[in-house]
């Protein structure tokens, strides 16, 4: 029997896609196993004859796939997430390899990222248009139409998902697309794109382009054929890509970092409030921009809170994505490590008391132990997303008070609240200057659900029944009737 290992290995291209065609190059990049520093595979180190290629094809497939029947694109959309599901152990086997997510962890986000598709398929067939009498004495008719080529950018941290919020809607409205995945997780977005093929995505209308992101990210954002960009990683990169789309004026989705506080008052269910800070923090080993970054709990009970986390924090196995019962993988990433221990000494340096984990794992390597702080000063949490497996618990003493250190941060993507009083967890989820708020609740992805930030977490919403009108312009028709 095939290991799952062996299933992820098996799906490995080392090439990328440009409208159907296979392209390799002399140069490459490596991509590794973050778990063994092994490495996986190479993709070709493409450049700008190769993106202004995938860029003409799709301009040159708009036409005819942004006025296909939405029902047809609807359908197809269909047959990829039927195959996606009949590839589910492979593709989430080659994100544990990649990424070094826990192999039941990377099923799910196959679940997860699927989820959009089918979603994106329903929306296909509800892009309605208005009717509107005018007070000029005409009808006015709007239709929902596709903006055009789209260029989509995407992180290493959730390489399924990230791309299939995105592509499922541009589909769905019509667009076409150029993808550029992280380099450090490329073949689960290769994998992708070569099942869509197979549903019957035309092959102009998707290409997968790999190589140095400056010079890709350069000519997708300078074309001016490229109406939209859609992009998800840091701020800084989504701050310097924006200006770079000025000139062309495009059409910007930006989904950037986070720094999320999670809140916990005196009279909230600690068990659940401990539940659910673990399922939101340690998901993707603490690498996901919606997890919480500092944990505030009401002073009366953040001894007790912190206790009954670290405990529980204690019991996470770290390990191989392989490994049977694994919760914690390793971080993507040398660099990824030394921020984890930079934040953890910055917090000790402030007084904070170790309560479990507290240095590299003994694995070695991208490995880091699962850590609860209590105490010390939360301000570099406030401004820095730790993106790694510590939880820094912070006492405070009054609602206004938290309120003021929560919203202290240039970045508002998501916030959590934990109470039992029902006027307190709306007054405050209104107060928190975020676009997602979980109350009682640490998980709050859905496809259902509107998933995007305020300030300089960025603009633009995914999933739910706004995220297609990211890939819609309105065009209104006046009717003169006789
Ligand atoms: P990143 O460095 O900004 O990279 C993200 C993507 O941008 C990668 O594909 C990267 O390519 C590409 N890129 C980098 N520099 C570029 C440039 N000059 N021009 C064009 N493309 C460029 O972010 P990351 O470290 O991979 O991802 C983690 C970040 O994403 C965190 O800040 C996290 O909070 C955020 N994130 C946000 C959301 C959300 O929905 N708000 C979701 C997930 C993650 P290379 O890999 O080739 O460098």
């Amino acid at each position: 029997m095939t290991s799952p290992r062996d299933a992820g290995l098996k799906l490995i291209r080392e090439h990328a896609l440009i409208a159907g065609d296979v392209v390799t190059a002399s140069k490459t990049i490596a991509v590794d196993d973050p778990a063994t520093g092994e490495t996986i595979g190479h993709v070709p180190d493409l450049g700008t004859l190769e993106t202004e290629r995938a860029i003409q094809a799709a301009h040159d497939a708009f036409g005819d796939w942004s006025t296909s029947d939405p029902h047809q694109r609807a359908a197809i959309l269909r047959d990829w997430a039927r195959l996606i599901d009949d590839n589910t152990e492979g593709l989430a086997a080659l994100m544990s390899l990649e990424n070094g997510k826990p192999f039941a962890e990377a099923k799910g986000e196959v679940t997860y990222a699927n989820s959009f598709i089918k979603w994106f398929a329903g929306e296909a067939e509800r892009l309605i248009g208005q009717t509107q009498d005018s007070p000029l004495g005409h009808v006015i008719v709007t239709f929902r139409e596709a903006v055009g080529p789209c260029a989509l950018i995407t992180p290493w941290n959730f390489p399924a998902a990230m791309l299939t919020r995105k592509l499922g809607p541009a589909f769905a409205a019509g667009c076409t697309a150029v993808v550029k995945p992280a380099s450090q997780t490329p073949f689960t977005a290769i994998a992708l794109v070569e099942l869509a093929y197979q549903a019957g995505v035309p092959t102009g209308a998707l290409s997968v382009v790999t190589g140095d992101a400056a010079t890709i990210g350069g000519v997708l954002t300078a074309s001016p054929m490229i109406r939209k960009l859609s992009f998800t990683g840091s701020t800084p990169v989504g701050r310097k890509l924006a200006e770079q789309c000025a000139p062309t004026l495009k059409r910007l989705s930006m989904e950037l970092g986070g720094a999320a506080p999670l809140i916990v008052f005196a009279d909230a269910d600690l068990d659940l409030a401990v539940a659910e800070t673990i399922k939101g923090k340690f998901r993707n080993s603490g690498q996901t921009c919606v997890c919480p970054n500092r944990v505030y709990v009401e002073a009366s009970v953040a001894e007790a809170y912190a206790e009954k986390l670290a405990a529980k924090v204690a019991e996470l196995k770290v390990g191989n994505a392989f490994d049977d019962d694994v919760k914690v993988g390793p971080l993507i990433e040398d660099k990824a490590v030394d921020k984890v221990e930079a934040h953890l000494k910055a917090l000790k340096g402030d007084g904070a008391k170790v309560l479990t984990g507290g240095d590299r794992h003994e694995r070695g390597g991208r490995f880091f132990q699962p850590t609860v702080t209590l105490g010390g000063d939360d301000a570099l949490l406030r401004r820095e997303e730790t993106f790694g497996p510590l939880v820094p618990v912070f006492a405070f003493d009054s609602e206004a008070e938290v309120l003021e250190k929560a919203n202290d941060s240039d970045f508002g993507l998501a916030s959590f609240v934990f109470t039992r009083d029902l006027d307190r967890a709306m007054r405050v989820a209104r107060a928190l200057e975020n676009g997602i708020v979980g109350v009682n609740a640490g998980m709050v992805s859905t496809a259902v659900a509107p998933f995007g930030g305020v300030k300089q977490s960025g603009y633009g919403r995914e999933g739910s029944t706004l995220g297609i009108d990211e890939y819609v312009d309105v065009k209104a028709v006046t009717l003169n009737l006789s």
